[in-house]
């Protein structure tokens, strides 16, 4: 496993840990000023804007693109919206490719509403990820499933394991064609017991696209916006970097902590060096 000690540029800051509080011009200062290697925006700070403007913003800070976050979710209630659902995926698809981004990070959706038809909602997943796969291999970025937590399955992710999400890239890339990986983030995958077979599998496959830290906080308040800072909660986080870097992950780890009640009320540049010292000394 790499040191990341004097070596944050072996790491990435998810424009959600400092709470969408700036624009990303800002936030693209203070993350290259702090030594990171990586950034992961969000379309929120993306869409609207000058695309082209802010990639070359990026790249002259001297970083990359870990990741553009997130999809449209892909289960609808009926065709229109899924197929809706697919073309504005694929809009954001080419804005990631303008970013430089390694990687379009799937947060695939749960259920519709007033549906309890989750076999079908899963279904609609597939279908959408399989209608933007030619775009993601021409255009150069990986799409990125990332399952959450099953806590989310209802409202934010059908998709809840590793071993499902890369069925999914086995189904859809059987032969490895690529395209298609998985987004590893420790606050969705640290309690599964089959972590390390799913770590093993997607790094034997080449489909690790992203790994995300933070921490889970025990006992935690609230599931969405109570994420901890590494090194504050339960999660064995060297442990699962292990694992991954072991199965052959060489990108970027990145920083990802939705904390409303915390760490998006304080200073970005407090928070910049408190995650810089977590990935250094508890990752
Ligand atoms: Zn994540």
């Amino acid at each position: 496993m790499r040191n990341l000690a004097g070596r944050l540029d072996l790491c990435s800051i998810n424009t959600a840990t400092l709470g969408h509080r700036e624009p990303i011009e800002a936030i693209v200062e203070r993350v290259a000023r702090h030594g990171y290697g990586g950034i992961a925006p969000w379309r929120r700070e993306v869409e609207g804007h000058d695309v082209a403007a802010i990639a070359k913003r990026i790249r002259d800070a001297g970083l990359s693109v870990t990741g553009y976050c997130r999809s449209t979710y892909f289960p609808a209630a009926d065709a229109a919206g899924a197929a809706a659902a697919v073309e504005d995926n694929r809009r954001a698809l080419r804005d990631a490719a303008n970013l430089g981004a390694s990687c379009y990070v799937l947060v695939v959706g749960g259920l519709p509403a007033g549906s309890r038809d989750l076999p079908a909602a899963r279904r609609q997943v597939e279908e959408g990820i399989a209608a933007l796969l030619d775009a993601a291999r021409t255009l150069g970025v990986t799409l990125a499933v990332e399952p959450l937590h099953p806590v989310y399955a209802a409202e934010r992710s059908c998709v809840t394991t590793l071993a499902e999400a890369l069925d999914i890239c086995d189904r859809l890339d059987p032969d490895g064609a690529g395209g298609i990986g998985v987004a590893a983030d420790v606050y969705h995958v640290w309690w599964d017991p089959a972590l390390a077979a799913g770590i093993a599998r997607a790094g034997a496959g080449g489909r690790i696209a992203a790994f995300h830290v933070c921490d889970w906080l025990s006992p935690t308040a609230e599931v969405l916006l109570d994420r901890g800072m590494m090194g504050d909660g339960v999660i064995d986080i060297p442990a699962i970097r292990g694992m991954v870097e072991t199965a052959g992950y060489s990108g970027r780890t990145e920083v990802e902590i939705f904390s409303a009640a915390n760490w998006w009320k304080r200073d970005p540049e407090e928070v910049l060096a408190v995650c810089g010292e977590r990935l250094q000394g508890m990752c």
